[in-house]
């Protein structure tokens, strides 16, 4: 059996590469580093990699990280600036004993000695949606917005092993230097080829809150369903959230067990998440959670998807 599951809509394109790569009998690790990194290329997406939106400061800083849930290897990056493809850049920390996450200045100088491609990953487009930003709230204060989605997958390969990345340019109009939750392990992602993997986008700092992946991972090992295990973790920590600050961030996960069974949940309306199972074509579908706590989804239809690429790609007005 193989999968794979990602949060958003803009994962599709990478999930269907994985899945192809999968099918061809691709490990767990190539196929999840190949499809986040055609998501990364993809200029018009602008939560991630090249044309990512930038900083307070109009820089783009780049959080990724990968697992190898057979070893338990863990590689991230955050706040790494000029680098094409910062999931391959984690994947290739993983397999260090120790310095295995690096930040910043740090990070591009592990980068640019084991030869990774440098580049500048700001865009005119995402320059537009930050001047367009900071007319917007001209005089205020500038502050972090939901302008924001990381790229969140798990995948099983054939021979049972399970790997779990992130790529994310965060929130933006972050403040230089701020990490979220998608290269923490346990918060943004958690894989272990004994049970599962799990994956997280969202307000990092609330998602960060609730160690949410690892949360969903150890819910699974103990012997619930995906779907049990993110509409538990998920509900509860909004819960949480709501009784002791009065309110929750956005918090939206995936998950996939061992056996390809997979599950998502959130506290947003139109939450979208891309799947791939074998012996079935890669869907995307969109999640919305119930009065009663439960997360239905639906598969998007033709029109939604052709108008989330006439979104993306529009001209930003100024
Ligand atoms: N979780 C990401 C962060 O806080 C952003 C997102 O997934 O929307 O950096």
């Amino acid at each position: 059996m193989w999968g794979m599951i990602a949060t958003w809509r803009m994962a599709f394109e990478g999930v269907s590469k994985g899945a192809e790569m999968l099918e061809a009998g691709s490990n767990a690790g190539d196929a999840v580093e190949a499809a986040i990194r055609e998501v990364e290329d993809f200029p018009y997406y602008k939560s991630v990699g090249y044309g990512g939106l930038p900083n307070e400061e109009m820089e783009v800083e780049l959080d990724a990280a990968y697992m190898d849930g057979d070893t338990l290897d863990v590689g991230a990056v955050a706040a790494i600036k000029d680098y094409a493809n910062p999931v391959s850049i984690a994947r290739r920390l993983s397999r260090e004993t120790v310095n295995s996450v690096l930040v910043g200045e740090g990070a591009e100088k592990f980068a640019h000695k084991e030869g990774f491609e440098r580049k500048n990953m700001l865009t005119d487009r995402a320059k537009a949606f930050y001047r367009k930003r900071r007319k917007e709230v001209a005089g205020q204060e500038l502050k972090p917005y939901s302008g924001h989605d990381t790229v969140g997958m798990v995948c099983l390969d054939d021979g049972g092993k399970v790997t779990a990345a992130t790529s994310t340019s965060g929130l933006f109009m972050k403040k230089k230097g701020r990490v979220g939750d998608s290269p923490i392990v346990g918060s943004g992602f958690y894989a272990d080829s004994k049970v599962g993997g799990a994956s997280a986008t969202g307000l990092g700092e609330d998602l960060m809150k609730g160690c949410i992946s690892y949360e969903i991972v150890r819910l699974m090992k103990e012997g619930l369903h995906p779907q049990e295990a993110c509409e538990r973790a998920v509900n509860l920590l909004d819960a949480e959230l709501k009784e002791r600050r009065g309110k929750a961030g956005d918090l939206s996960l995936v998950a996939m067990n061992r056996e390809g069974q997979w599950g998502v949940a959130t506290n947003i309306e139109g939450f979208s998440f891309a799947v791939a199972l074998k012996g079935q074509k890669p869907k995307v579908y969109l999640a919305k959670r119930g009065e009663d706590g439960r997360c239905t989804f639906e598969e998007a239809s033709r029109e939604w998807m052709e108008d989330y690429m006439r979104t993306r790609m529009a001209p930003v007005e100024e």
